[in-house]
């Protein structure tokens, strides 16, 4: 593990040409760390970057450290911690369904989260940055994602694996020669959000039981967006077992400020307040 030059990510190697670029606010909940994973996968041709973080560090400087390949930028989803970097690169993709959601202004609950960062912010800033000038977006797309879509890296293939339930574009990316499962935030041992307005926990659990019968289970390792990385395929069945609690009314729901929650061993689920907040307070990731 190294430092990027402008000290805001660590790098590290998670796999043969495969590198998590990591960012820390400090905060820690009761899972550990909340941290914020962008990954960098290299080809013989081109890299992929998977997500692009909070927006405060130079993560195209990080990136040049690791490669001089042309990088293509491809978003999990359109939330603020995965696109703030997002502006930095000239090839930047989402899926379609997401497109309107990130190439014009923030929506208002974005926008309120975005807001939220400076208070939650208690690390060393990068020099040059000042959160007096953050903003994220808008992202000139070059690229639309759909589900099946092949991403040819050289020697690499990527397959695009729509997931909604988290937002509604939510997709994940398949590496099936390297066993990988890169996939934002539609999975980690953490908190998992279903508290924000285009989330669907219906979807959700679809998603997850296509992940489940899509994945070979001995070989396959998931790579989140928070929290620890990897994490094993056995938590998409725990994370699947939870949500049918939730959804049947079985599982505790305790009120936690902004939102509902519901507790167990290894995650949460964030659920929407039963009184609408003002815009945007059920947002952190
Ligand atoms: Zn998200």
């Amino acid at each position: 593990m190294r430092r990027s030059p402008d000290g805001w990510f660590t790098i590290t190697e998670m796999a043969a040409q495969t590198f998590a670029l990591t960012e820390s606010l400090g905060q820690v909940d009761r899972f550990g760390p909340v941290l914020t994973h962008s990954y960098l996968l290299l080809g013989n041709a081109q890299a992929a970057l998977v997500d692009a973080s909070h927006g405060i560090g130079d993560l195209r400087g990080a990136v040049a450290t690791i490669t001089r390949l042309p990088v293509k930028v491809l978003l999990t989803h359109y939330h603020f911690d995965h696109i703030g970097c997002a502006h930095q690169f000239d090839s930047v993709a989402i899926s379609e369904l997401e497109a309107h959601l990130v190439s014009g202004q923030q929506t208002p609950e974005m926008q309120a989260a975005t807001a939220r960062v400076a208070e939650r912010c208690r690390q060393p800033l990068p020099p040059n940055f000042s959160f007096d000038r953050y903003a994220i977006g808008p992202v000139a797309l070059t690229g639309r994602l759909h589900d099946g879509d092949l991403i040819d890296l050289g020697g690499r293939v990527l397959q695009v694996v729509h997931t909604p339930g988290h937002s509604p574009g939510s997709v994940c990316f398949w590496d099936a020669g390297a066993g990988l499962m890169f996939g934002g935030d539609t999975f980690n041992r953490g908190l998992i959000t279903m508290s924000l307005e285009l989330c669907d926990i219906e979807a959700y659990q679809s998603s997850l039981d296509r992940l489940i019968s899509a994945l070979p289970a001995a070989t396959a390792s998931l790579l989140p967006a928070h929290y620890a990385t990897p994490v094993g395929t056995d938590t998409l069945a725990g994370l699947a077992a939870g949500i049918a609690q939730v959804r049947a009314g079985s599982a505790t729901v305790v009120d936690a400020g902004l939102w509902r929650q519901a507790d167990f061993d290894w995650f949460s689920v964030a659920l929407p307040a039963l009184v609408a907040p003002s815009s945007g307070a059920a947002a952190d990731h």
